[in-house]
């Protein structure tokens, strides 16, 4: 990462990279491609580092990545030894608040750490050790979504208890105070120093937003029904692009289009 200017692809990964059977193989190409030509892909997602670690391996990448909607950054030192720098509140701390979320919400908001095998299976098609994996938090607490109106009504009150809610591709995620995927990349570039690079952010879904704001180029992966709602006005604007095709897909096209 010494080329000035150079870019760096900041990817969400569910809903992004990866279709909702967490395929990411119309990718595979691109990705190899991407690390020919030393662009790092940093991963920057809902999921725990233990999840992206088997995604980094599988797919060969050796880049930091920021775990848990910003919750921590993650990256390798010279030795080849992972780091961690925690931003957020500690899983231990925040749980307890969920329960007073709920209270003042007064609509159920389940944990997806409580979230039985056959719950696991039908609400995020995960079960086994890959359920596990999402299950153990350490800087956030995701939770199976309330009405629609309380949904709206959540972000105001998780601020009343000083934390943060975002709204991801299928749970809601409570979060310490000011962490978001846009601060998470901050910190990293900070973190890593050396010229600035040309941050290529892609998402899929509203807890996407910080990182595309961050980015120098904002790239919006639909989905096989078009993009989430919530970047309508953004698109409209044409303050982010739309990649033209559903997930892996779409985020190679748009890669291979902006930088190949
Ligand atoms: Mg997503």
């Amino acid at each position: 990462m010494t080329h000035s200017n150079s870019w760096w692809i900041v990817t969400d990964l569910d809903g992004t990279l990866l279709d909702h059977s967490y395929s990411w193989e119309p990718a595979r190409t691109t990705l190899r491609w991407l690390q020919e030509q030393q662009i790092p892909v940093i991963p920057c997602t809902s999921k725990t580092a233990e999840e992206v670690r088997g995604f980094r391996d599988a797919a060969g990448l050796r880049d930091p990545f920021i775990v848990e909607n910003g919750g921590a950054i993650h990256g390798e030192d010279a030795r080849g030894e992972e780091w961690e720098e925690a931003l957020g509140i500690h899983h231990s701390h925040l749980r307890p608040q969920l329960d007073a979320l709920e209270t003042l919400l007064g609509e159920r908001l389940m944990p997806l750490e409580e979230l039985s095998e056959s719950e696991g299976q039908r609400l995020l098609g995960l079960g086994g050790e890959a359920l596990a994996q999402a299950q153990r938090r350490c800087w956030s607490v995701p939770f199976v979504p309330p009405s629609a109106e309380g949904r709206e009504r959540l972000p105001a009150l998780a601020a009343s208890l000083g934390l943060g809610v975002v709204q991801g591709n299928r749970m809601g995620h409570l979060l310490g105070p000011d962490v978001s995927k846009g601060g998470a990349l901050s910190r990293l570039k900070q973190r890593l120093g050396g010229p600035q690079p040309r941050v290529l952010g892609l998402g899929d879904s509203p807890n996407d937003i910080p990182l595309l704001e961050a980015a120098d180029v904002a790239v919006v992966v639909p989905g096989p029904n078009g993009p989430h709602p919530a970047f309508r006005r953004a698109l409209e604007q044409k303050r982010y692009l739309l990649a033209p095709a559903a997930h892996g897909e779409g985020w190679a096209r748009v890669i291979r289009d902006l930088i190949g």
